[in-house]
């Protein structure tokens, strides 16, 4: 039997080198535009996707329940043939998302809003698309912004900083399935997923990676730099845009922005030769 303070020594380091390997992880492969950064990943991605799926679940029973959920139309039918074009290129970043259950949400309200949580679960807002007038260019860079925030799990980044925190409870991310704590569980966990701002770093990588897939896809990634000056007049008018407060700006982004184009406009050429 080992002395006591050796088996804590042990126990500790034993804590140190998992928090050590699972900080040393990159969700996605690095692309044409580069991004490679290690990733602190404590809580699965398993756990983290239940939760994301009860959460979009009840998002959509609510709007379905309000008559808000547009499930036919031509709105409709844009956003799922540009998701569905966007979803052929994400296994340039990761292998298994070619294979998640990607889905297409449209709710019906005036909110300058559009998202894409674990596991490739897409929202927009018509409001969105209709005060911004986006064209399918303009649409495709925005959602393959969302979508590279769930390819590099930037949510799950948060997530897991919550968990470090402790302000997630072991016991209600084991809850059992349909109670009230696994509801609970899923509203905490989709408050980091879509309510906190994400870093400047984050909004950087998804940019980045969200050009590429949009690129590859036959989309014109200098759409985006387009879709930001509308985001930011629309802020400036009555209406705040909420894409805002979970994607800060600043000024620099739509120089980043142009100094991408490089990299990823020879995708774009070479896509619309195919
Ligand atoms: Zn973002």
């Amino acid at each position: 039997m080992k002395p006591a303070h050796l088996r804590r020594h042990l126990q500790l380091a034993a804590v140190a080198a998992t928090i050590l390997l699972a900080a040393c992880a990159s969700t996605t492969k690095p692309g044409v535009v580069g991004v490679q950064r290690q990733q602190l990943l404590l809580v699965s991605a398993d756990t983290v996707e239940r939760m994301a799926l009860v959460n979009y679940t009840q998002q959509n029973q609510k709007a379905k329940a309000a008559g808000r959920l547009v499930a036919s139309g031509s709105e409709f039918e844009r956003l799922k043939r540009v998701a569905g074009r966007l979803e052929k290129q994400v296994g340039v970043f990761r292998d298994d998302a070619m294979k998640w259950n990607w889905q297409v949400t449209l709710i019906d309200a005036p909110i300058l809003n559009a998202s894409c949580g674990p596991g490739g679960k897409i929202t927009f807002y018509t409001g969105l698309i209709r005060q911004l007038k986006l064209n399918d260019d303009e649409i495709a860079v925005i959602m393959g912004h969302e979508i590279a925030h769930a390819l590099r799990e930037h949510g799950r980044e948060q997530v897991s900083k919550a968990y470090a925190q402790n302000a997630l409870t072991q016991a209600a991310l084991t809850a059992a399935p349909d109670s009230a704590a696994q509801i609970e569980a899923a509203n905490q966990v989709a408050h980091y997923l879509y309510e906190l701002p994400n870093s400047r770093q984050n909004e950087s990588e998804a940019d980045g990676m969200g050009l590429e897939l949009a690129a590859r896809a036959g989309y014109n990634p200098n759409a985006a730099i387009a879709v930001w000056k509308k985001m930011n007049a629309a802020s400036n008018g009555k209406q705040p845009a909420e894409f805002l407060s979970t994607h800060p700006s600043n000024d620099t982004r739509i120089a980043d922005l142009g100094a991408l184009m490089p990299k990823v406009a020879p995708l774009y050429e070479a896509s619309r030769k195919n």
